[in-house]
């Protein structure tokens, strides 16, 4: 891949970020014709670097580069060769773990730390997961009454897979979608969101470094603009979404338009159900890692904390006294648990919901408030306990996306459930009980792709995560993942 004027560093407080080639990846070769838009560090607010637009005749070509590579150099490419090819790239995202979660970091603002321990880990640990499944995928035999006929079933890839992601862990995107559609035999065009662009283009150099052929995997920069030129476009054969539920909408909309299968995983609003025998110092630690992780930017957040109404009171406190400890500062120093919000906008609107839930009669019990001194110029704002909320309130029903947990009471078992489930959303759930039948009674009754009891929010690769509701259609992680990007063919034999 041409890689344009290299290597150009930008200082952060905690070492030199190598930019990637800068600019769309089409076929290999660097473009950017199209409008500028600016890359921003949302800790300081100074810029990183300056990127352009895919055009809209940069999209068309970037996936007819893709539906070329499938027809011919990956798509035709042994099952064994392309095995090899991707171990290679696991590998190369293993050397390079460190630069790219720096890279990641600057950009997006969520800590170093965890950058490096969860989003960019799971890049590494899902390219090798995938490789590794090229020679297990087999097809099977369908029994028939007959012995005349032989009917049997194997897995193909879609074609060209569009790939639109969110901001908050660009490069576990990459691992969970592109990993599985590449190992499947698909070839992708990935529009990353415009404040997380350099993972995907320093991906895309090393999937080229890999040996990859030029146009399996192709990156159009921009914003919901492109996004929505890739998704109505009637040569992507399959979509994939990761964001919010009204650009979730809107893609679907126009993948309709030329019967684009979707898959999506969008928004959340989990319930983190507290009963009265929790273990309430391990059941608060875990909420408020939960709720704050990725200062709050975390679909599967656990904002809404519903605690039964007889230790609501040692909870708090409990919560509390944790999330004032919570380290917040800059997210490249190795201390660091809570970072900047991607955006000054964003941050104003993750404020706007609180102040008005406020005027409703919700009481802020600690945080939610900026921070003064050097942390100023960055986007941030302390995470934030916000107590007496009625369940008509926008905090309450809203993602906020941002670092702040709500508590609310019930009195039973069954008032949980029904609090729990009264929600557009159904990603995750956490429940915190000593009882191990009404554990799993309760996790039976609550609507949400994933439940954690006695714990929240672990995703391990191999397992399948995704949404009931409105949180999504689609599973990803494990064979679950795979089988997204696989579409499935019968074969009938007349064998007289
Ligand atoms: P977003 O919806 O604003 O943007 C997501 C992507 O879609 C970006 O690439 C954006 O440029 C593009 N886009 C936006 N509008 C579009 C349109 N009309 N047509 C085509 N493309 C469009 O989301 P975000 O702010 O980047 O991320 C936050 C959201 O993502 C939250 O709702 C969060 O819960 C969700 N999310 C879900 C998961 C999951 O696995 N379920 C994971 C992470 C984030």
């Amino acid at each position: 891949m041409k890689t344009g004027p290299h290597p150009q560093l930008v200082p952060s407080d905690y070492g030199q970020v190598r930019l990637p080639g800068l600019g769309s990846v089409i076929n290999g070769q660097l473009r950017s014709n199209g409008p500028e838009f600016t890359c921003e560090n949302p800790a300081n607010g100074q810029t990183i670097c300056v990127l352009s637009s895919a055009t809209e005749g940069d999209v068309h070509d970037a996936i007819l580069a893709a539906r070329s590579a499938f027809e011919g150099a990956w798509g035709l490419m042994s099952p064994g060769k392309r095995q090899k090819i991707l171990s290679k790239l696991a590998r190369l995202i293993e050397d390079h773990l460190d630069e790219l979660a720096l890279l990641e970091s600057t950009e997006n603002g969520i800590p170093l730390m965890v950058v490096r321990n969860f989003s960019v880990a799971a890049l590494a640990k899902n390219i090798a997961y995938y490789a590794s499944w090229i020679d297990k995928l087999h097809g099977s035999v369908v029994p028939l009454t007959t012995k005349d006929a032989l009917d049997y079933v194997v897995t193909e890839p879609f074609g060209v897979v569009g790939v639109v992601t969110a901001y908050n862990t660009p490069s576990l995107f990459l691992g969970s979608k592109v990993g599985p559609a590449l190992a499947a035999g698909n070839c992708v065009v990935i529009k990353p969101s415009p404040y997380a662009s350099l993972p995907a283009l320093r991906f895309a150099e090393l999937v080229s470094e890999a040996g990859l052929p030029d146009g399996a995997v192709n990156v159009v920069l921009g914003g919901a603009e492109v996004g929505s030129q890739l998704a109505g476009h009637s040569l992507v054969d399959l979509l994939s979404f990761t964001g919010s539920g009204r650009a979730g909408r809107q893609v679907s909309e126009l993948a309709a338009a030329n019967l684009t299968p979707v898959a999506l995983e969008l928004g959340g609003k989990s319930p983190d159900i507290v009963f009265e025998d929790a273990d309430i110092a391990k059941a608060s630690t875990s909420a408020c890692l939960g709720a704050f992780a990725l200062s709050g930017q975390a679909c599967v957040a656990g904002s809404r904390l519903l605690v039964h109404r007889s230790i609501k009171d040692q909870l708090i406190e409990s919560l509390v006294k944790f999330t004032e400890s919570l380290p917040v500062g800059n997210p490249q120093d190795p201390g660091t648990v809570i970072g900047p919000l991607i955006s000054a906008s964003h941050r104003d609107w993750v404020e706007s919901i609180i102040s008005r839930s406020v005027d409703e009669g919700a009481q802020i019990v600690c945080g939610a408030t900026r921070p003064n001194g050097n942390l100023s110029n960055g986007y941030y704002l302390y995470p934030g306990v916000i107590s007496n909320v009625r369940q008509v309130q926008d905090i309450y029903r809203q993602e906020v996306f941002g670092p702040v947990i709500t508590v609310s009471t019930f009195e039973s078992e069954n008032e949980a459930v029904v609090m729990g489930n009264d929600t557009n959303y159904g990603l995750g759930a956490g429940i915190w009980t000593r009882d191990i039948g009404r554990a799993h009674r309760v996790a039976s009754r609550l609507r949400a792709g994933s439940v954690w009891i006695n714990s929240y929010g672990v995703v391990p690769h191999v397992a399948p995560f995704g949404g009931y509701k409105d949180s999504g259609s689609a599973r990803e992680g494990g064979i679950w993942g795979l089988m997204t990007y696989l579409q499935h063919k019968n074969i009938y034999v007349d064998l007289k």
